[in-house]
């Protein structure tokens, strides 16, 4: 797993050393250099100490003082998530064949990249079908009267939390990580508006409201205040629609 391990830890190495997130960016250089002397993937590991202040803790923010735009934050911490992730999995794996369709399998990982965008070679391109977007949606419903809405940005980030996934895994097997790296830093995601324009119509259709930001205090529609965060899936079919997932909260009615 060699060549894989190497090339997780420079794309993760380039995407810290971009944001200036100084202190990781060093240790793994570090972490490089001893890996290249010695085959040891010893430091590296006991980065992940699942504690704050360790390397999983880490979160790329305009306000942890990282250069980075507040609109590319989800994006990119979504790509330096699963960077991660390939950083300790090919690390610590015994799997002696690793392919796409093996990291798919791995982590459970929805397969979005199309053969058209393989070919093209070019990185988040679609189309995407709304089938294969399994993850969940969240946003607030008021617990009195049913009312429900969903944050613009959380349509966007639903988005990224379907495609990102097996772009990073496809990256990393056709030693395409350097290029997804710096692609994402600066994505403004404009092939995605027509994706964007459907879920929207599946949202609207499922009798939720979109709006640019969760409700305070209020509902809008009858002043209680008993609202709740709550989280649907796509299903999907001519007319798809958003339905409420089982383990939502209940509601009073
Ligand atoms: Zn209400």
């Amino acid at each position: 797993m060699s060549g894989y391990y190497e090339n997780s830890l420079i794309a993760t190495s380039l995407l810290l050393q971009k944001v200036k997130a100084t202190y990781w960016h060093k240790w793994l250089r570090k972490d490089l250099e001893i890996w290249n002397e010695s085959g040891s993937v010893e430091r590296h590991l006991s980065a992940y100490a699942g504690c704050p202040g360790s390397f999983d803790d880490l979160v790329i923010l305009s306000i942890n003082g990282h250069k980075i735009d507040s609109e590319y934050e989800y994006q990119v911490n979504l790509v330096f998530y699963w960077l991660r992730i390939l950083c300790y999995f090919f690390a610590t794996t015994k799997k002696k064949r690793i392919n796409f369709k093996t990291l798919l399998e791995e982590f459970s990982v929805e397969n979005l990249v199309l053969s058209k965008a393989k070919k093209e070679a070019e990185l988040f391109i679609g189309p995407y079908k709304l089938a294969n977007f399994k993850t969940e949606i969240s946003g607030e419903r008021c617990l009195d009267c049913g009312y429900a809405i969903i944050p613009d940005n959380k349509i966007d980030q639903f988005i990224l939390d379907n495609i990102i996934p097996s772009w990073v895994l496809w990256a990393s097997v056709n030693n395409r990580l350097i290029d997804l790296v710096n692609r994402i830093l600066q994505w403004q995601r404009t092939e995605l508006d027509e994706l964007k324009q459907e879920i929207c119509d599946c949202i609207r259709r499922s009798s939720i409201e979109i709006r640019g930001s969760m409700w305070s205090k209020k509902c809008p529609q009858c002043k209680s205040k008993d609202h709740a965060v709550y989280r649907w899936k796509l299903r999907s079919s001519k007319k798809s629609r958003f339905f409420p997932v089982k383990n939502n909260i209940k509601l009073n009615f």
